[in-house]
């Protein structure tokens, strides 16, 4: 089973986690000028790398808090942890994969 390190918890097992999708999606600055083309690509176009890919989780059996994760969609290795007020860690350049991103 795959363990998934709360950031203030530790370790635990994934059941314990809701998937909350790709992290660092920023709300439009302005949605009242977006047009439907806009609208749609904010809220449902996502990345779909084969690598490292950021995400948001909650650990609801646990502290109830979100968090971001560094999930490599290949391997399903999480590969970081940190909150969501903190920038997406580096990744070493070996763990990209060709096509990573869009
Ligand atoms: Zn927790």
């Amino acid at each position: 089973m795959l363990q998934i390190p709360c950031p203030w918890c530790g370790p635990r097992d994934e059941t314990e986690y809701h998937y909350g999708g790709q992290a660092h999606v920023p709300y439009p600055e302005d949605p009242g000028e977006l047009n439907d083309q806009e609208w749609a690509e904010y809220l449902f176009f996502r990345d779909n790398p084969k690598g490292p890919r950021a995400e948001r989780w909650m650990h609801g059996a646990g502290c109830r808090r979100w968090f971001n994760a560094l999930r490599d969609t290949a391997t399903y290795e999480v590969l970081a942890v940190y909150r969501p007020d903190a920038p997406r860690p580096a990744v070493h350049p070996s763990r990209e994969h060709a096509g990573a991103s869009r």
